[in-house]
C-alpha cells in the first residue's frame, strides 16, 4: 500500500482514547478478546465433548481419535490463516474480513449448541476454521494499521492487544466449562454469545474508532485477474468436491486418512512458503539470508507449539483421567486447566517485558530466547514424570504437578511467542510483508497437524516414555539451537 494511503489511514483513527493508544485499539481489544473468548471456551470442553459417553451427553468417540481430531481442529484454524490473508489482501480489506469471519464463527458455535450427531460436528468445525482463518491474522493486521510507521506506542499496543487474547482465553475455560456437566451444549452456547458480543462491539465502534483502518484491500485484484482467478477457484474448488464425493463414497475418506493427509499439508504448505519466497525475484539477497536464518526458528516454534498445544489435548486428558480432582475440599473441573496458561501469561508478561528492559543490550537474542522457549517446554514435560515416579502409574496425581507444567511452558511462550511474531515481521522478505501474520500461525498448524500423528502414541502404559522423548526432544532442539544461535544470528543480518 502507498505510503500517503498509510498516512491516511493513520489520520483518520483518533490517535487517543485507550490507554495512551489509539481509539481503535479498544474496538480491536475487544474484538479479539470475545474472539478468543469463544474459542478458548469451546476448545477447553471439546476433548470431553468427544469422548464422553453418550450417556453423558458426549459424542463416544474413542480419546485417541478425539485427541488426534481435536489437534486436527487447531491445526486448521490456523493454516486457514492463509486463506483469510490472501482474501483481505486481494478482494475485501480486513475489516469485512474481521466481520464475516465473526460471522462464520458464531454459526459454528451455534451449530455445536444445538444437539447433534458427528456431522454437525464436522460442519461447525468448517465454519470455526473458515471463519477463524478470516478474523484471527487480520484483526491483527488491523492492529498495525492504526499507527503511523514510526510511532514508538506500536508494540506496547501490541501487548495490551496480547493481554486482550489472554484475558479472553482465561476467563472462558472457568465459565464455559463450569457448566460442561450440565450440559455441553449450553457451553457451546455461551461460545457462540461471546463471539456475538465481540461482533456487536466491532460493529457498533468500528466507524468511529477505527476510521479507514482495514477498509480497503492492500492489493486489489484487477478486474482481469478476478475472472481467472475465480475461474481457477472454482475448478479447484469442484475438484476438491468431486474427490471428496467419491472418496468418501469408495469408502477411502475415513477420520484416519483425514488426519494424516492435515499431516502432510501441515509440513508441505510451510516449505512451499519458504521455496516461494526464497525463489522470488523479489526476493534481495540480505532477506536470502534472513530466511535462511528464519527456518531454524520456524522449527523451533513448531516444537514449542506442539507441546504449549498438548496442554488442550493430552494435558486435558490427563487433567480427567490421572489427577486428583478432588483436592483441598475443592471439587475441580477439568476443564479449568485450561484457565492456567492464560492466567500466568497475564500475571508474568509484565514481568518479561521489565526484564528484557533492565537487561537490555545484556538480554538474550532472538535465537536464544527461542531455546529458552524450547528448555522450559521440554521441562514442563519432564515434571509430570515426577509424580508417577515417585507414587506409581495407578495413584491419581496431586493437581499441582500439572499446575507446574502449565506454569513452566508459560515460561517458554514468554521467551518465544511475542519475539516470534515481531521476528517474523522482521525477517520476512519486504514483498510479503502482508503475509507475515500467517506465516507465524503455520508454526502453529504445523505443530498441532504433528500432533495429531504423535498423540496417538499415548495410552496409559507409554505414559511415562511419551512425555519423556517429547520433553528430551524439546531440550535437545532447544540446546542446539542454543549452539547455532550465533550463526543464525550472523545470518540474520543485524536484525536483533
Ligand atoms: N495463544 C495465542 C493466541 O491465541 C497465540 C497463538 C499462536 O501463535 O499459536 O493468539
Ligand atoms: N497463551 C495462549 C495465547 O497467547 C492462550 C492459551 O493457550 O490459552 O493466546
Amino acid at each position: 500500500m502507498a505510503t500517503i494511503n498509510k498516512q491516511k489511514i493513520v489520520d483518520s483513527v483518533p490517535q487517543k482514547g485507550f490507554f495512551g493508544n489509539p481509539k481503535g485499539l479498544f474496538t480491536l481489544f475487544f474484538t479479539e478478546f470475545w474472539e478468543r473468548f469463544s474459542y478458548y471456551g469451546m476448545r477447553a470442553i471439546l476433548v470431553y465433548y468427544m469422548y464422553y459417553e453418550v450417556s453423558k451427553g458426549g459424542l463416544g468417540l474413542d480419546e485417541t481419535t478425539a485427541l488426534s481430531l481435536v489437534s486436527i481442529y487447531g491445526s486448521l484454524v490456523y493454516m486457514s490463516g492463509i486463506i483469510g490473508g490472501w482474501l483481505a489482501d486481494r478482494i475485501f480489506g480486513t475489516s469485512k474480513a474481521v466481520l464475516y469471519g465473526g460471522i462464520l464463527i458464531m454459526l459454528g458455535h451455534i451449530v455445536l449448541a444445538v444437539p447433534g450427531n458427528l456431522s454437525m460436528f464436522f460442519v461447525s468445525m468448517v465454519l470455526i476454521v473458515l471463519g477463524t482463518g478470516l478474523l484471527k491474522p487480520n484483526v491483527s493486521s488491523i492492529v498495525g494499521e492504526i499507527y503511523a510507521e514510526n510511532d514508538e506506542r506500536r508494540d506496547s499496543g501490541f501487548s495490551i492487544f496480547y493481554m486482550g487474547i489472554n484475558m479472553g482465553a482465561f476467563l472462558s475455560p472457568l465459565i464455559v466449562g463450569s457448566v460442561m456437566n450440565y450440559s455441553f451444549h449450553l457451553g457451546f452456547g455461551i461460545a457462540a454469545i461471546g463471539m456475538l458480543i465481540g461482533l456487536i462491539v466491532f460493529v457498533a465502534t468500528k466507524k468511529k474508532n477505527l476510521g479507514l483502518a482495514g477498509t480497503l484491500p492492500a492489493n486489489p485484484l484487477s478486474q482481469n485477474e478476478k475472472k481467472k482467478v475465480f475461474t481457477k477457484l472454482g475448478i479447484a474448488a469442484l475438484i476438491i468436491a468431486a474427490i471428496i464425493g467419491i472418496t468418501a463414497s469408495a469408502g477411502i475418506l475415513t477420520i484416519e486418512t483425514f488426519i494424516n493427509l492435515v499431516g502432510i499439508l501441515g509440513i508441505v504448505i510451510p516449505t512451499l512458503y519458504f521455496i516461494f519466497m526464497y525463489r522470488s525475484p523479489k526476493t534481495t539477497s540480505v532477506e536470502r539470508s534472513r530466511l535462511i536464518a528464519y527456518i531454524p526458528l520456524f522449527i523451533a516454534a513448531v516444537m514449542f507449539w506442539a507441546i504449549q498445544e498438548q496442554g488442550a489435548t493430552i494435558l486435558a486428558n490427563y487433567a480427567d483421567k490421572r489427577t486428583q480432582l478432588n483436592f483441598a475440599g475443592l471439587e475441580i473441573n477439568p476443564a479449568w486447566f485450561q484457565s492456567l496458561n492464560p492466567l500466568f501469561i497475564i500475571t508474568l508478561a509484565p514481568v518479561f517485558a521489565w526484564l528484557w528492559i533492565k537487561l537490555g543490550k545484556r538480554q538474550p537474542t532472538i535465537p536464544q530466547k527461542f531455546s529458552i522457549g524450547l528448555l522450559f517446554a521440554g521441562l514442563s514435560f519432564l515434571v509430570i514424570l515426577l509424580p508417577v515416579y515417585f507414587g506409581g502409574s495407578d495413584a491419581l496425581v496431586n493437581p499441582l504437578w500439572l499446575v507446574l507444567s502449565y506454569f513452566l511452558v508459560v515460561l517458554g511462550e514468554l521467551c518465544l511467542s511475542p519475539v516470534g511474531l515481531s521476528a517474523t515481521t522482521k525477517l520476512a522478505p519486504a514483498a510479503f510483508s502482508a503475509q507475515t501474520m500467517s506465516l507465524w500461525f503455520l508454526a502453529s498448524a504445523a505443530a498441532q497437524a504433528l500432533n495429531a500423528q504423535i498423540v496417538r502414541f499415548y495410552t496409559p502404559q507409554t505414559e511415562m516414555a511419551y512425555f519423556g522423548v517429547i520433553g528430551v526432544a524439546s531440550i535437545v532442539l532447544g540446546l542446539a539451537l542454543m549452539a547455532l544461535s550465533p550463526k543464525i544470528q550472523g545470518y540474520m543480518k543485524g536484525i536483533r
